[in-house]
């Protein structure tokens, strides 16, 4: 399998270019060529399987240019042991009132986000590409995050032999849970730093950095290259299509659909477009899916441009409850764009170009159509989510964390707005509810509690619930804070030259 940009269809590079390289030259995003696809017989031979192997048989056919064993010993690092709190890494509950709705929970890993599953594969996917593609480089990876990120590639990179990891978060963009989690990192290979701004500030410094050629040149004197484990990584995107496929395996082989075929729905909590996108290559692949419902919080961006075909990002933005959805540019979205414009770069490219000049760009009416075609869009605001996480505890006495929210409140809107209440619907679960604990304990109570830290409420909330803290975040607090920087969006450079121990000078 070869891979292309969204901004130059020309471009032939193998799987470990790709993902070595994360972005391409001119600012296109890696794309395949071609889709493997699966029959129902495919997916029925698929159900008996463990995930490891589901992962294996999907992984393949797109990293064709790694070997059987160098595949299987990624995905024994990254899925194998006591990384996953539960035997199978994607597990399902099915709810109580609503028989046809199943959350897929993605958040059992290290870090209590999704992120872990695709964060867990990327490190040994990266080094094994990096060792063919450059040599004997130390690899940097500067990570801009709105919380999740930050902490999932921290623990993926740690001590892992000739990278580095180097993560910058909005200093008042995250939860306090996601602050500590990430301020406690240990590890002989990593640096954390928080920046006044927002995560948008932050990810477009990044990207600055990222794409400066004489820094790239500064760099490369000195035998090092950035990388980048934002979801704009194929290796990132490629691993969460193995999720949607598992899961309909899994409802398939408990009887909870009925053969193999049947259509299901998938709601996703979006935010750089990358977790349902990855759902639409499943389509693409063959996965019986109705309508991919995308969920937006009050940074409904994406759901402005989904129903209307215009994307403009000049707007407020709102700092949430759902931080890690609070993001007004969708990298991810590019792709998307790409595939149904017919593989169209010019097209991409002006879109792309007029973004980054005027902050917005209108799509023509068949791309526009198409995309309506495929998925359903809606948000929700604060006070819905709010709502919607009281409800769900009261009712079917499901904790959600605040995107999880957000999704399911998308998902009342869908079936109120089309009447479609019989499809099968899984609605995807990002986060533990206790990275988000203040914002889901004031929301299914109706007096206050007053705390001292954090680990109180993570206490009340588990006492109020009946619901067990998590180790991974119990654990925190007996861990020392390692880091405690904060800089100027425009100091991120120094910060990193710094620590990298550069002199500026040099260039
Ligand atoms: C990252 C994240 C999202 C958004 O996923 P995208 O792939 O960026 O759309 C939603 N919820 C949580 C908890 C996340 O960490």
């Amino acid at each position: 399998m070869l891979y292309k940009s969204t901004r130059d269809s020309s471009i032939k590079l193998t799987s470990k270019q790709a993902i070595a390289k994360g972005i391409s030259d001119e600012g296109g995003l890696f794309v395949p060529y071609s889709f493997p696809t699966y029959s129902y017989e495919n997916l029925n031979e698929m159900k008996s399987l463990d995930y490891i192997n589901r992962a294996k048989i999907i992984l393949k056919d797109f990293l064709t240019d790694f070997s059987e064993d160098e595949l299987m010993n990624c995905l024994a690092k990254a899925y194998v042991g006591d990384k996953f709190d539960l035997g199978n890494q994607a597990p399902f509950v099915q709810q109580s009132v609503d028989k046809n709705v199943y959350i897929l929970e993605l958040w059992h890993g290290p870090t209590c986000a999704f992120k872990d599953m695709a964060l867990q594969i990327l490190p040994h996917l990266l080094s094994k590409s990096f060792c063919e593609v450059y040599k004997n480089k130390e690899v940097i990876v500067l990570v801009a995050t709105s919380g999740d990120t930050g902490k999932a590639a921290l623990e993926g990179f740690k001590n892992l032999g000739g990278t580095r990891v180097i993560v910058f978060y909005p200093e008042n963009g995250v939860s306090p849970i996601q602050k500590i989690q990430m301020n406690t990192q240990t590890g002989n290979n990593v640096l954390v730093c928080g920046v006044k701004g927002n995560f948008d500030d932050t990810q477009s410094a990044i990207k600055n950095i990222f794409t400066s050629v004489e820094i790239k040149h500064l760099l490369k004197k000195n035998n090092m290259v950035f990388s980048s484990a934002n979801s704009i990584n194929l290796g990132r995107l490629l691993p969460q299509i193995v999720y949607y496929f598992s899961v309909y395996c899994d409802l398939i082989s408990t009887g909870k659909i009925s053969f193999a075929g049947e259509k299901v729905n998938i709601v996703v909590p979006t935010g750089n477009f990358g977790n349902i996108l990855a759902a639409f290559y499943a389509k693409k692949m063959g996965l019986p899916i109705n309508k991919l419902i995308c969920a937006s919080n009050s940074n409904n961006v994406i759901d402005d441009f989904i129903k209307t075909g215009k994307y403009n990002k000049n707007r407020h933005f709102y700092k949430s409850m759902s931080p890690s959805m609070d993001i007004l540019v969708s990298s991810n979205l590019e792709r998307l764009l790409y595939h149904l414009s017919g593989d169209n770069d010019k097209k991409i490219s002006r879109w792309m170009e007029q973004l980054e000049m005027y902050g917005e760009y209108q799509i023509d009416g068949l791309t526009k159509s198409r995309i309506q075609s495929i998925f359903f869009s809606d948000y929700c605001n604060e006070e819905e989510t709010r709502e919607n996480i009281r409800t769900m505890f009261n009712t079917e006495h499901y904790l959600c964390d605040p995107h999880t929210a957000v999704a399911v409140g998308v998902y009342k809107k869908y079936t109120l707005k089309t009447k479609d209440k019989d499809t099968p619907t899984i609605i995807v679960s990002t986060a533990s509810p206790y990275k988000f604990s203040e914002s889901v304990l004031s929301s299914i109570l109706d007096t206050s509690y007053s705390f001292n830290n954090q680990f109180e409420i993570l206490q009340i909330l588990s006492k109020v619930s009946g619901t067990k803290i998590p180790k991974q975040i119990e654990n925190l607090k007996n861990k020392d804070i390692v880091f405690n920087n904060i800089c100027n969006k425009d100091s991120i450079l120094d910060v990193i030259l710094k620590y990298l121990n550069l002199n500026i000078k040099e260039r």
